[in-house]
């Protein structure tokens, strides 16, 4: 169970335990400037606190590689991801990112990141359960332009891979942010393979709203009552689509602590929430894998908590993935 140290570095295949892989990069935070308003430093906090937790045991620590052009274009126009290859985006288009002061090492910074996530989900397509990337979740990037702190969409790449190259036949996102997905639900309104789900929060950032094919909108400060109950109805949305694989934009921003959230989510709501996600998948033998997604709290520490829980669960639930196939091969 969670919590025992692994005695042995061999791999144990008659071992129940699994290992939750966790995708990260410290170019996640130094990629972007010091002075940028984002709260940068939470990557690298988040993974000391893990680090130094009894769950740590459980996780494993994977480096991403950088995502090639050809995958960005799943998802994206060519002219715009020629255009920030070639640092050659205008500072309006930079503006609407917000990630500014930019620097060049955003480049790197985003090919690493949307190379994580790629990674993450290949990994959870071949072996089940639960993997992560410890940024991204970049769900307001559209096709031919970045926003909201996100310049690729992640979670649109992911799933137009997986249904494009991996084989997979029908992938879910579940996204329970507390800002809708926009891009995601732009850029895959006409994927009769994927189905988009959004709860959030009706008076937020994108005030202009697009239309996810399931969009679960709550009133401003509606909290865990009213968060749960959309969270459960967004979950039988996605089991009734019979995913083969669902990708969980985790963000935590709907807290009552988050400087950008307005609902009024208590840290024990928003773990239960992620326990119900967790729980649904395991149950239901669907590979998960966990995009960070937003957590702007002031002091940033509230977001870690959030997230720290967010990791910790998936260590705990990702050992109960009992699917058959994971033997196979
Ligand atoms: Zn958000």
């Amino acid at each position: 169970m969670v919590g025992q140290v692994n005695v042995s570095d061999d791999v144990d295949s008659s071992s129940n335990e699994r290992i939750f892989p966790l995708w990260y990069h410290p170019i996640y935070t130094n990629g972007i400037h010091p002075d940028a308003r984002f709260p940068r430093d939470r990557y690298e906090l988040l993974l000391e606190r893990l680090t130094k937790s009894t769950v740590f045991s459980n996780m494993e620590i994977h480096t991403p590689r950088m995502i090639d052009k050809e995958n960005l274009l799943l998802a994206h126009e060519k002219s715009y991801v020629d255009r920030f290859f070639n640092n050659q985006l205008t500072d309006k288009e930079r503006k609407r990112i917000g990630l500014t002061p930019w620097t060049e090492s955003m480049i790197e910074r985003t090919l690493f990141l949307v190379g994580g996530a790629m990674e993450a989900t290949h990994h959870a397509i071949m072996y089940g359960g639960i993997t992560g990337n410890m940024a991204g979740g970049t769900h307001h990037a559209h096709r031919e332009f970045g926003s909201g702190y996100c310049v690729f969409n992640d979670l649109a790449i992911c799933a137009l891979d997986a249904i494009e190259k991996q084989g997979i036949e029908r992938v879910a996102i579940l996204d329970l942010d507390v800002h809708q997905g926009d891009g995601t639900a732009t850029i895959l309104e006409n994927e009769k393979k994927v189905v988009t789900i959004s709860v959030h929060c009706e008076k937020n950032f994108p005030f202009r709203k697009a239309s996810s094919d399931h969009d679960l909108v709550l009133p401003s400060e509606a909290a865990d009552e009213e968060f749960l109950k959309a969270v459960r109805k967004a979950l039988e949305i996605c089991i009734d689509f019979q995913p083969n694989l669902v990708l969980f934009q985790a963000g935590v921003d709907g807290l009552k602590t988050d400087a950008l959230g307005k609902l009024n989510v208590s840290r024990k709501g928003m773990r239960m929430r992620n326990q119900i996600v967790f729980d649904t998948m395991m149950e239901s033998a669907i590979p998960l894998v966990v995009f960070m997604g937003g957590g702007y709290a002031k002091p940033i520490d509230h977001s870690l908590d959030a997230f720290f829980d967010l990791f910790a669960d998936a260590v705990i639930w990702n050992n109960k993935w009992t699917n058959e196939k994971q033997c196979e091969g």
